[in-house]
């Protein structure tokens, strides 16, 4: 499978790899938002938040808050914006969940169209019809 993130689980591309287990491989985002961005991914393919298995993804869980320590520990970071991109905006399509450390005056936008926006009821509505 032609996957840029089971090569580098497969060693076949390097990574700054910062832990591993057998389940998951985290290393640093080679496009970082801040410093110290790092991805969580499982070692198996993925593709999505519908594809992952929750036993997989509690232990990504509990890996990312393990992260976090060391990020704060080691980069002073001053809080963590996890995202986790499925489908459209989902730029590799081997599941993975971004942990960006934020630090006092760093810019990560998120923008957003206003006029693509429905009325709030209108959504609540539609979210909660049968
Ligand atoms: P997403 O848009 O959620 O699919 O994000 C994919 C992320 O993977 C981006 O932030 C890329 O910078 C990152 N990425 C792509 N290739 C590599 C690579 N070889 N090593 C580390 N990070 C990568
Ligand atoms: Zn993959």
């Amino acid at each position: 499978m032609d996957c840029i993130f089971c090569e580098i689980v497969n060693g076949e591309i390097p990574s700054y790899t910062l832990y591993e287990d057998d389940i998951v491989k985290v290393f640093l985002d080679i496009d970082p938002k801040t410093n110290g961005d790092t991805l969580i991914i499982p070692k198996k393919h993925f593709v999505n938040i519908n594809d992952i298995d929750l036993n997989t993804l509690n232990h990504i869980n509990s890996i990312t808050k393990k992260m976090y320590a060391l990020l704060k520990e080691k980069l002073n970071c001053e809080g963590l914006t996890i995202i986790q991109n499925n489908d459209y905006g989902q730029e590799v399509k081997h599941f993975h969940v971004h942990l960006t450390p934020r630090y006092q005056g760093d810019i990560l936008n998120h923008t957003y169209n206003k006029e693509a926006l429905q009325n709030i009821e209108l959504v609540y509505k539609t979210l909660k019809s049968e």
